[in-house]
């Protein structure tokens, strides 16, 4: 890897090369660049977002999530406002500055209402200092203005693939789910003022490391502020649980998801990059390993105890692990001089570039 000398931008044969490096000594080389770039262009924290789990009620049928709506085994859950509110307040008093809400995709009115109301509870809660990141799915762009006046300013939805074909064969083709509908809604995100997130699944059946290099290259041409992308883990109820014999190993899509992540951070170089919570089903250490290959958030789980289990997206999610210890993990485990940040919201500096001109 030393005699590879990286010209700038990267482009798809050099990113294909990066993400393909086999041997420990170069994916370590790697991880080294992307820690020196991310020392150089951002700073060595560590951003923390409480991640609360808002429903598992969702109108959609994406092949590989243990969520679904034809999943019948699911009980199905949507946590009251009072103990939101009192989640968000515990977690005002541990010192969060910055939330996230996700929950499964539902477009009627009572749940727009919902969370509209939510924004607004936990902004007067927090005198407007809460940093807001929201992740429920597709929305029509009055629904995003809405909960952007209301008081979200982060908005987290996944392409999940940038092949067609892929992202044809792991979604129901009732035209529920259409890959230009996302891009549309990635876009009206942007002009509505959000900073915008984005991310793929990693080892998805059928998926080529070349795939995956289109996908980094999909996040700079849109020029996105915010990465979240982990690896696929398999779900037993859905249907693309028939293609688990394809997949890569454990190790393979622990590998890769490390790759993408550093590569992604030299493509990239300002924005903020998740750790996510799927990495550490792959290893006790995962999610401590994206921190050594440049990621620079972490969303521990503060979702109320009684919820966690019946939000199985996939197979081996962490339920149990209480944020706190989660948090000192971690933090024992980081790069030399990288800390824990909770007290600002750590906004993407691409954003900031972006949006003074
Ligand atoms: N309903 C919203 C947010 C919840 S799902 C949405 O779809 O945007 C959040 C993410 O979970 C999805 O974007 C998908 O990438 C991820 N996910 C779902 N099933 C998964 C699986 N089996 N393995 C890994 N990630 C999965
Ligand atoms: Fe619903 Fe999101 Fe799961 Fe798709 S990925 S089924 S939209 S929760």
């Amino acid at each position: 890897m030393d005699e590879l000398p990286l010209r700038h931008p990267l482009d798809l044969y050099q990113i294909t090369r990066l993400l393909s490096v086999e041997s420990p000594h170069e994916i370590e080389q790697v991880l080294a660049r992307a820690r020196t770039v991310k020392k150089e262009c951002i700073d060595n924290k560590v951003y923390i977002r409480g991640l609360i789990e808002l429903s598992n009620i969702c109108r959609k049928n994406c092949l590989y999530c243990g969520v679904r709506r034809d999943n019948r085994g699911v009980r199905r859950y949507d946590i009251p406002e009072a103990e939101v509110l009192e989640t968000v307040q515990h977690a005002m008093e541990e010192g969060y500055t910055s939330l996230v809400i996700q929950s499964g995709e539902r477009t009627d009115q009572v749940f727009i209402q919902h969370i509209d109301r939510l924004l607004r509870k936990i902004q007067a809660l927090s005198n407007h200092g809460m940093g807001i990141t929201l992740s429920c799915g597709e929305q029509n762009p009055e629904t995003y203005r809405r909960w952007a006046d209301s008081g979200a300013h982060r908005y987290l939805l996944r392409i999940e693939t940038t092949n067609r074909d892929l992202f044809r064969r792991i979604h129901p083709c009732d035209g529920s789910h259409l890959y230009d509908n996302r891009v549309k809604a990635l876009q009206c995100l942007k002009e509505t003022g959000y900073q915008v997130g984005t991310g793929v699944m990693i080892g998805l059946p059928g998926q080529t490391v070349e795939d995956l290099a289109k996908d980094l290259l999909f996040f700079r041409d849109i020029n996105v502020d915010m990465v979240g992308m982990g690896p696929y883990i398999e779900h037993e109820m859905t249907p693309l649980h028939s293609e688990k014999d394809r997949l890569w190993s454990m190790e393979k899509r622990l590998e890769k998801s490390l790759l993408m992540i550093a590569v992604l951070r030299l493509v990239m170089k300002d924005i903020n990059i998740a750790a996510a919570t799927a990495l550490d089903v792959l290893s006790h250490e995962g999610r401590t390993m994206a921190f050594h290959a440049g990621a620079n958030v972490l969303m521990p789980n503060i979702t109320p105890a009684q919820y966690r289990e019946d939000y199985l997206i996939y197979k081996g999610k962490p339920v149990l692990q209480e944020a706190h210890d989660l948090i000192s993990r971690i933090s024992a485990g980081l790069p030399a001089g990288t800390q824990i940040d909770f007290t600002r919201w750590g906004d993407s500096k691409n954003y900031a570039r972006r949006i003074s001109g």
